[in-house]
């Protein structure tokens, strides 16, 4: 058996979204930006995903554009604010991915900005009451936050952090390329100046995302060239990955409450069964809760080993994929640093299990049975 668990890291495209790409690859190859009938055609593709991405997030055609990844589009945001809204503070919490962390380092240390992290809880939680003490000491501050952790899985009220930065008059931007398809954004109610998604970490294709930057910001052009979206990120659109990229969101809202009960149900068979077939077992930040962490995402600690380096490598071996860092990251044998800021014991090995909707029962029994071996008790 052949098992796939590492769907935060990407995930298989769909069939149906393959279909949709296919004629964009050969038949209608003109160029978005040519005026006659080959280019209007592939316009008209680009326009068409365009308006079904914001009618699906409730937002206007003309604040979402397209980027070449979930990456791109938070260094848009952070970079873009930070040089067109004359932010000096930006706020983010130590967890972020590094497309947010990094940004901001560099931003730092060119000048422009002075960067303040904010407090975690013990589970890995943003302690709003520091959000709030941190606003009220920089004035017109960047946020970002994101939405739910690659890592732990833990999700954050982005509703309250937005209200917050709204009674600060700070910029909001999150990074929810974790939870763009898991769950419903309606960005008419949710006070968010930029929100971040990436096609492949829902079916869709590599290599192409989304920014939604809100109307009443403005920034400047990221990518400077021929003007494409909206002269905010110049270069030949990938209309073949754009369609893919709708067809995959419109794909994700069509059973969403359905895929979610069901991948939950993976998740708490997975929780349950590692509880009863191996002894101190435990899970980082606050991965194990139903409410306040990704269903799609289960981050678990293994009782300390002398051979724990070994059980990532000894899963591999049994064809089974999960992740022990972030996948984004190169170099995966790097401790991860959600779990050092976390501070969860290193000789504890660390395992992200992360599911989607082609996982099965019988996949997470074996992978269960196969850890338990590996731990050396039976099952
Ligand atoms: N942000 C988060 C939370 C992610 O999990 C990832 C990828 O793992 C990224 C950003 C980067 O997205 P992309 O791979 O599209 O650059």
């Amino acid at each position: 058996m052949r098992v796939y668990l590492d769907n935060a890291a990407t995930t298989p495209l769909y069939e149906e979204v393959l279909e949709a790409m296919k004629p964009y690859m050969t038949t209608y190859y003109g160029n978005p930006s040519s005026i006659h009938s080959h280019g209007r055609e592939a316009k008209v593709a680009v326009e068409h995903a365009r308006k079904k991405v914001a009618t699906l997030l409730n937002a206007a055609p003309a604040e979402i554009f397209f980027t070449g990844s979930g990456t791109e589009g938070n260094n848009m945001a952070l970079r873009g604010s930070v040089e067109a809204l004359g932010i000096k503070h930006a706020i983010t919490s130590p967890i972020e991915h590094h497309a947010v962390i990094h940004p901001l380092e560099q931003l730092a240390r060119e000048g422009k900005i002075q960067l303040h992290l904010v407090a975690l809880d013990a589970k890995g939680h943003v302690r709003y009451e520091h959000l709030e003490h941190l606003l009220k000491k920089n004035s017109r501050s960047l946020v970002s936050l994101m939405q739910a952790n690659n890592e732990i899985g833990n999700l954050s009220d982005i509703v309250l952090i937005g209200e917050l930065c709204k009674k600060y008059d700070a910029i909001f931007h999150s990074d929810a390329v974790q939870t763009i398809s898991h769950f419903k954004h309606d960005l008419q109610a949710l006070p968010v100046h930029f929100l971040v998604g990436s096609a492949h970490k829902f079916h869709g294709p590599k290599g192409v995302g989304f920014i939604y930057i809100n109307n009443d910001v403005k920034i400047k052009p990221f990518i400077h060239g021929g003007a494409q979206e909206q002269n905010m990120r110049s270069g030949t659109e990938n209309v073949y990955g754009i369609v893919g990229l709708s067809k995959a969101l419109e794909i994700g809202y069509r059973a969403m409450e359905k895929d979610r009960s069901y991948i939950q149900s993976l998740k708490d068979r997975m929780i349950q069964q590692l509880k009863e077939n191996i002894p101190d077992i435990a899970f980082n930040g606050d991965s194990e809760h139903p409410e306040r962490s990704l269903y799609t995402v289960l981050n678990v600690s293994f009782p300390p080993s002398d051979d724990h380096d070994m059980l990532l490598f000894n899963l591999d071996i049994q064809q089974i994929s999960a992740s022990a860092g972030s996948a984004c990251t190169s170099g995966s044998n790097v401790y991860p640093h959600v779990l050092a800021a976390l501070k969860t014991d290193p000789k504890r090995n660390a395992i992200r299990f992360s599911f989607s909707k082609h996982n099965t029962a019988e996949e997470i029994d074996y992978t269960v049975e196969k850890l338990a071996a590996f731990c050396h008790v039976g099952v």
